[in-house]
C-alpha cells in the first residue's frame, strides 16, 4: 500500500485522459489500467554513450521496458555506433568523455573495435581508436571489474561468496617497454640522462657471457599516485576492503616505489577509510594469490598492470560468465563510467539479423545502468533513485535465482533449468518481476 500525505500532492491531469497523475516531490505517480505506477525523476544528467550490434539492440530493450515505465531521466545522448563515429571522424567519442568530465556520470554500450575487416565490413574512412582507450586517456581513469553474483550461478571457488572486484593499472611496466634480443657476449646497461644536464647514472644489467634477452620498463609517481587515489575512491565509495600486492622483498625499488605510493595515499585517507568501515592492506603478491583463493570475496584487490591482466581473466572465469561481469572506469576526480565487461556479441547479432531468435545475457548491460543510476542519486542526495536501481539488480538476481535465465547460464547453473529463454523473454521477465 501506497500513502500519501496531502500536502505533499497536487494532481494533474494534463499528461493524458486515462490518466490521474499526482506529483510528490520526486516522484510522480500516474494510475494506469487499474495499476498505480511511480515515476522517479533522476535529477542530475547521465551521459549515455550508444553502441553497436547485439548489445545496441539489448540497449534498447533496457532503456524501453525496464526504465523509461519508471524513471524520469535528464541524458545526455552521445552516439557511438560505428556508422556515427566513422560520420564524425570520431569526434563523438572525444565530445563524450569530455561531457561525462562535465557531468560525472557515464554509462557506456559496448562498441565494435574497428580492425581491417570491420573497415571493409562498415565501409569506414579508417580503423578508428578503441573508444575506451579514447576515454581512458581524456579520463585518466583506472577500469575496476566486478562479478555479478546469483546463488545457483555457483563459482569454480567454493568459498567465494561476494564479488572480488579487481582494479588493474593500465600504464607502463611491460605494456611498455623496450626489449633486445642480445646476440653474443657483451654487456648491457641501465643508463638515466637527466633534462637537467647533471650526471648520468649508469648501472650494470648484466654481463652477458653469449645470447640472452634484455628489457628496460618504467612508470611514473603520476600514474601511480592516480591509480592508487582512484582505488582508495572505490574502496571508500563500495565499502569494501582495499587490498594491494607487488613484489616489493625482491623488487626493492620498482615494486618498493609502488607500495610507497599505495602506502602514502592510503595513509593520506586513514580517517576516511574507518569512517567507512573498511581497511587497506598491503600484501606480497604470492600472499594475495594464496588468500585470494581461501578467501570468501568482497574486497577490491589492486593490481599492477600485468597481475591484473592475468589476475582479471581469473577472477572473471572463476565467477562464471562474461554475461556477469561489470566494468567501470573510475577518474581520480570521482568521474564514472559504467559498461558491461563483454564486447558487441557479433555472432549473436549476426544471428538476429538472419531473423534467428536469441539468447544474449542482459544482465552486464543492465548493471551497468543501475550502477550509473545509483552513482547520479548519490551524487544528487535522492535515495529514492539509488532504491529503484537496488530494486533492479534485485530484481535481475531474483529472476535468475527463480531458474529463468539465457543460455550461458543456464549451461553452469546448479540446479539447471530446463531450457532457457530467449534476449527479450529475460528482459520481459525481469519487467514483471520490477
Ligand atoms: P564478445 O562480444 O565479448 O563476445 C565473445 C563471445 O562471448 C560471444 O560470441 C559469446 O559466446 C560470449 N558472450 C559475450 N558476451 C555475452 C553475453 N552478454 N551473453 C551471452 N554470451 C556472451 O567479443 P567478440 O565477439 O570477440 O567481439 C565483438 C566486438 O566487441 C569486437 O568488435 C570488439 O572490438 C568489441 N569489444 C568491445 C568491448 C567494449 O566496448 N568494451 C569489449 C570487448 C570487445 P558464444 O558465441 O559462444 O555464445
Ligand atoms: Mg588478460
Amino acid at each position: 500500500m501506497v500513502t500519501f500525505d496531502a500536502k505533499d500532492c497536487s494532481v494533474d491531469n494534463s499528461t493524458s485522459s486515462h490518466y490521474n497523475s499526482i506529483r510528490i516531490k520526486t516522484f510522480d505517480t500516474r494510475l494506469h489500467q487499474g495499476a498505480l505506477i511511480v515515476t522517479i525523476t533522476v535529477k542530475g544528467p547521465i551521459v549515455e554513450m550508444d553502441g553497436d550490434e547485439m548489445t545496441r539492440i539489448i540497449w534498447k530493450m533496457i532503456k524501453d521496458k525496464l526504465l523509461a515505465p519508471h524513471l524520469n531521466m535528464n541524458l545526455k545522448y552521445y552516439d557511438l555506433g560505428i556508422r556515427h563515429r566513422d560520420e564524425t571522424n570520431d569526434a563523438v567519442t572525444i565530445d563524450a568523455a569530455k561531457a561525462v568530465i562535465e557531468h560525472g556520470v557515464g554509462v557506456k554500450c559496448a562498441t565494435i573495435t574497428p580492425n581491417a575487416g570491420r573497415v571493409k565490413e562498415y565501409s569506414l574512412k579508417q580503423a578508428w581508436k578503441s573508444p575506451n582507450a579514447t576515454i581512458r586517456s581524456i579520463l585518466d581513469g583506472t577500469v575496476f571489474r566486478k562479478p555479478i553474483i546469483a546463488k545457483n550461478i555457483p563459482p569454480a571457488v567454493r568459498s567465494w561468496q561476494k564479488p572480488i572486484s579487481i582494479g588493474r593499472h593500465a600504464y607502463g611496466d611491460i605494456y611498455k617497454s623496450v626489449e633486445y634480443k642480445v646476440p653474443t657476449a657483451g654487456k648491457a646497461e641501465l643508463v638515466f640522462t637527466p633534462t637537467a644536464g647533471t650526471e648520468k647514472v649508469s648501472l650494470v644489467v648484466h654481463e652477458f657471457k653469449g645470447p640472452g634477452v634484455v628489457m628496460g620498463m618504467h612508470n611514473t609517481e603520476k600514474s601511480i599516485q592516480s591509480f592508487a587515489r582512484a582505488c582508495i575512491k572505490y574502496s571508500l565509495n563500495e565499502k569494501c576492503d582495499l587490498w594491494f600486492g607487488a613484489k616489493d622483498t625482491i623488487s626493492k625499488t620498482y615494486h618498493g616505489f609502488f607500495k610507497e605510493v599505495f602506502d602514502r595515499e592510503a595513509a593520506a585517507r586513514k580517517a576516511d577509510f574507518a569512517r567507512a568501515g573498511v581497511t587497506y592492506r598491503y600484501m606480497l603478491i604470492d600472499d594475495a594469490v594464496a588468500q585470494i583463493m581461501k578467501a570468501e570475496g568482497g574486497m577490491l584487490w589492486a593490481c599492477m598492470n600485468y597481475d591484473g591482466d592475468v589476475m582479471s581473466d581469473l577472477v572473471a572465469s572463476g565467477f562464471g560468465s562474461l554475461g556477469l561481469m561489470t566494468s567501470v572506469l573510475v577518474s581520480p576526480e570521482g568521474k564514472y563510467v559504467f559498461e558491461a565487461a563483454h564486447g558487441t556479441v557479433m555472432r549473436h547479432y549476426y544471428e538476429h539479423l538472419k531473423g534467428n531468435p536469441t539468447s544474449t545475457n542482459s544482465v552486464a548491460s543492465i548493471f551497468a545502468w543501475t550502477g550509473a543510476i545509483a552513482r547520479r542519486g548519490e551524487l544528487d542526495n535522492t535515495p529514492d533513485v539509488v532504491a529503484f536501481a537496488k530494486s533492479l539488480e534485485a530484481a535481475v538476481i531474483s529472476v535468475i535465482e527463480g531458474g529463468v535465465m539465457t543460455k550461458d547460464l543456464a549451461a553452469i547453473a546448479e540446479p539447471k533449468p530446463a531450457n532457457y529463454v530467449t534476449t527479450g523473454e529475460f528482459i520481459d521477465s525481469v519487467s514483471k518481476k520490477l
